[in-house]
């Protein structure tokens, strides 16, 4: 008899949501990560007495209620909401572009006076093919200048005229002064650290958490032992890459510990291509800390090998093509996706939470799996 219902593959926030959800529906979940860690990609650890989001500043945001309230029943959230900053050449803008921004570059100061300048200086096009052509039209050479055409170039590798606008559709430009950087209703950052959230969600008697473990190095001993395969790798990986590799970027980042306060805010942006790093995140702007000491963090773009971390997908034509074929075949083989990963897509982490609860009510509607009490703590 196999002694799961689940095996999860990754320990992130598609598959810890899954798996807490199915403990919760009476069956029985075994979650490995090949990371030493849980809590993938949000993982948060503590260095110099400030917690470190060690993959990447991570700020969570929702409209969703009962993502919300999910997440709610694990950690508390503190009230961070993020304020953007730019700093191009000696100059800090505001971030999204937003009436101060217009303010800061143009002297206007109304709505009214915004929208005649954007007018002015919008390039038309009826049909934006690319980003550059997109962004062009929304604000103009002088916007696409300033925020865009580095940081882009640098995040991506590749040039703004050769990528999608969907890349940065999901930044808003405002003609207010809200300069909020995600306008959902429900922001914040948990308090204790993203790491504790997991380990809250994971404290299950009918999960069984096991890490620094390869799916790939054990597949036939961890699906023998499961009825069923959630997986949020790499899904062009699971395939054994047959029909090719899928495109990503990759990131590298450098800790350094300091005293005081470096630059008074979580995040700047630099956004000149002769700036190496995209953005520097003292994190402890991230819980109003006011330590005596500060840890901040580099972020620089570099190319995706397959031995570096995926990070973002590269979703132009050729590598949506490419992942259909994958999906397709995931369908035959009955393997459940989720995450960025596994499904290709960037995704922030509300979104992840959705899509994992979704898939829960799906699978527990199911009437052929066994129903198992959740097994008493010893
Ligand atoms: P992951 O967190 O990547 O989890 C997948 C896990 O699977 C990994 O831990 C991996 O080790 C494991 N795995 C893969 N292959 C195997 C294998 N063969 N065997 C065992 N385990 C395996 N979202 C926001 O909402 N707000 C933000 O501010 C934000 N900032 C971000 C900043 C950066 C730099 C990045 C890259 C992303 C950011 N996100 C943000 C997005 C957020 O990180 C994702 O939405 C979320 O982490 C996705 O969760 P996941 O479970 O799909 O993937």
């Amino acid at each position: 008899m196999r002694r799961y219902d689940y095996l999860v593959v990754g320990c992130g926030m598609f598959g810890a949501v899954f798996a807490r959800r199915a403990a919760e529906a009476g069956r029985r979940v075994r979650v490995i990560d090949k990371r030493p860690h849980i809590a993938g990609n949000c993982y948060s650890e503590q260095i110099a007495g400030v917690e470190v989001h060690r993959y990447g500043p991570h700020i969570f945001h929702t409209d969703n209620p009962r993502v919300w309230q999910f997440l709610n029943r694990f950690t508390e959230f503190n009230n961070y909401t993020h304020h953007g900053r730019v700093r191009h050449g000696n100059r800090v803008w505001s971030f999204p572009i937003n009436l101060m921004t217009l303010a800061q570059l143009w002297g206007i100061r109304t709505p009214a006076e915004a929208e005649r300048k954007l007018h002015e200086v919008r390039v038309p096009c009826e049909k934006p093919q690319n980003l550059q052509e997109w962004i062009l039209s929304q604000v103009g050479e002088e916007l696409y200048e300033i925020f865009v055409r580095g940081y882009t170039t640098k995040q991506w590798g590749r040039d703004p005229a050769e990528l999608p606008p969907s890349i940065i559709r999901r930044i808003p430009i405002r003609q207010t002064y809200d300069d909020r950087y995600f306008a959902d209703r429900f922001q914040g950052v948990p308090i204790g650290g993203y790491t504790h959230m997991f380990a809250n969600m994971l404290d299950h008697d009918a999960i069984d958490v096991e890490l620094g473990v390869d799916y790939f190095e054990h597949a036939g001993e961890l699906e023998g032992d499961a009825e069923r395969v959630v997986y949020t790798g790499k899904i062009d990986e699971y395939f054994g890459y047959r029909f090719g590799e899928l495109e990503y970027r990759s990131l590298r980042f450098e800790n350094e510990v300091l005293e005081g306060d470096f630059q008074g805010t979580a995040i700047v942006n630099y956004t000149e291509a002769a700036v190496p790093f995209t953005r520097i995140t003292e994190h402890k702007h991230f819980e109003f800390q006011t330590s005596r000491q500060t840890v901040i963090t580099r972020e620089y773009p570099a190319a995706c090998d397959r031995g570096q971390v995926p990070y973002y997908p590269i979703r132009d034509a050729a590598n949506a093509a490419l992942y259909e074929r994958y999906r397709a075949e995931a369908g035959r083989s009955g393997l459940l996706l989720g995450g960025r990963l596994a499904t290709y897509q960037y995704y922030d982490m509300h979104q992840v939470v959705a899509q994992a609860l979704t898939l829960a009510d799906k699978e527990f509607q199911r009437e052929d799996l066994p129903v198992h009490p959740p097994r008493l703590a010893a």
